[in-house]
């Protein structure tokens, strides 16, 4: 049970209470130093900045933006820059703890943070984007740095935002600083591999996940929520595997299938129409529908809470693969559980996002940049020994996939704290 006198209320949001009630299980369940617990419970710090933007009309709309930083024991922070209209304090504040777990669960040196601007990225123009990016940035310079805070994409932001970003950084510096942002274009220092990252990590998840149940990708049917660049580029590397994907949809609509959806011709479709609607060859359907499909495997990768109480109970797949940040309530949870359903947690499944972003950032830092074979590679070794080390402890511990992977994250954060002490 989430203790609310702990939570800060400037925090509370419904997604707040649940990585608050996630946090409090593994804790409990790793008898949490209670001094330790208290620290973990809030932000380290967090900036809301008023983002004046001049639209091309001549009128001036006033958007507000967010940077928060969970924790930095064991380095810069680290999370990415969302656009969307239900970007709060509170949401912010959830994904940038969600953040310090899972960069802590796959070792890299990196503490959590997130950021995001309330806006429809979808309504704006190019230049208007350019100059909303550009303000959000000067904004919250005194919060970031390679040595500090290193944005990336997240929902409604892309490598040209944060080439945007870069730019603005460095343009206040006085000379280029590509180690500030990750996920940029490879022209300014962005890594091979980095776009389609955390689609391939869920993959090489998934992969693990299968032979444990001694299956393969062949035939193996799909479903994947949001065809952004997590859910289309899992979709993508499925499809490639042999996988049928049955199902797709994005914030609009829904596609089924059941003999298979034509993934590259889909991938073309979006590209010229930005939207899955009105792809031949499928039936439409609601996103509702979409997540009670028949199916093997369900990869959740558009917004959270979208898995929940209500539906939990009519979900046929047998593997929930969490590309999206807290799809799934702790209340859905326990239903999937008693249903027998394995849902792979968020802060394992996406976590090839930071860990190339991570890469990324060592090659700018030591301008010395790897093929992509090696980038791959390297995501694969690092997945792969999550996923075993997850499992590991779910069997060790009696416990279910995701209060593993979040007792082996927070306990990393936990002996940190500890050995480096309380200041003063
Ligand atoms: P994106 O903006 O590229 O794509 C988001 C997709 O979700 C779009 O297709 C959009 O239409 C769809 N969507 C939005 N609202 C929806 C709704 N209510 N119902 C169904 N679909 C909806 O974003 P992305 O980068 O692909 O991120 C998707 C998720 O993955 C987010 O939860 C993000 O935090 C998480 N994630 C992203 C990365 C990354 O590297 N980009 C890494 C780890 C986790």
């Amino acid at each position: 049970m989430i203790n609310d006198r702990r939570v800060v209320p400037e925090f509370y949001s419904p997604i707040y209470r649940m990585a608050v009630a996630q946090f409090e299980q593994a804790a409990e369940r790793l008898h949490l130093d209670p001094n330790v617990r208290k620290r973990l419970i809030s932000p380290k710090r967090a900036l809301l900045v008023s983002v004046p933007v001049a639209m091309d009309d001549g009128r001036v709309e006033v958007f507000q933006g967010y940077r928060v930083h969970h924790d930095c024991t064991l380095g810069p922070s680290k999370g990415g820059v969302r656009y969307h209209p239900d970007v709060t304090l509170g949401e912010v504040s959830a994904l940038a703890m969600w953040m310090t777990w899972k960069c802590a669960l796959v070792g890299l040196p990196f503490g959590g943070a997130k950021g995001g601007v309330s806006c429809d990225p979808g309504a704006f123009s190019r230049k208007e984007l350019q100059r909303l990016t550009r303000r959000y940035t000067s904004e919250i310079l005194t919060m970031i740095g390679p040595d500090i805070d290193i944005p990336a994409p997240d929902i409604g932001t892309n490598e040209q935002v944060m080439a945007w970003m870069m730019d603005t950084y460095s343009q206040h510096k006085g000379y280029s600083v590509p180690g500030i942002v990750t996920g940029k274009p490879l022209s300014i220092g962005g890594s091979m591999g980095r776009s389609a990252a955390t689609g391939q990590g869920l993959v090489y998840i998934l992969a693990e996940a299968l032979k444990q149940k001694n299956k393969s990708f062949s035939g193996m049917e799909v479903v994947v929520q949001g065809f952004g660049n997590v859910g289309s580029n899992a979709a993508e590397i499925l499809y490639k595997e042999g996988c049928k994907i049955v199902g797709v949809s994005d914030a609009f609509s829904g596609l089924y299938n059941p003999k298979g959806i034509l993934i590259p011709d889909l991938i073309q479709h979006v590209k010229k129409g930005k939207v899955v609607s009105g792809f031949p060859d499928a039936e439409k359907i609601t996103n509702e529908e979409l997540l009670v499909l028949k199916c093997d495997v369900l990869v959740p990768a558009a917004i959270s809470g979208q898995i929940t109480e209500k539906n939990a109970k009519n979900i046929k797949a047998s593997i929930i693969l969490e590309g999206a940040n807290g799809p799934t309530t702790p209340e859905a949870d326990l239903i999937l559980k008693d249903r027998g359903i394995w849902v792979i947690p968020d802060i394992l499944a996406n976590a090839g996002g930071v860990t190339v972003s991570y890469f990324e950032w060592v090659q700018g830092m030591q301008n010395f940049f790897w093929k992509e074979k090696e980038v791959m590679e390297k995501l694969k070794d690092v997945m792969t020994a999550a996923f075993a080390s997850v499992l590991e402890t779910s069997i060790k511990e009696n416990v279910d996939l995701r209060t593993a992977a979040l007792m082996r994250g927070i306990k990393r954060i936990a002996d940190a704290y500890l050995a480096r002490g309380l200041f003063p």
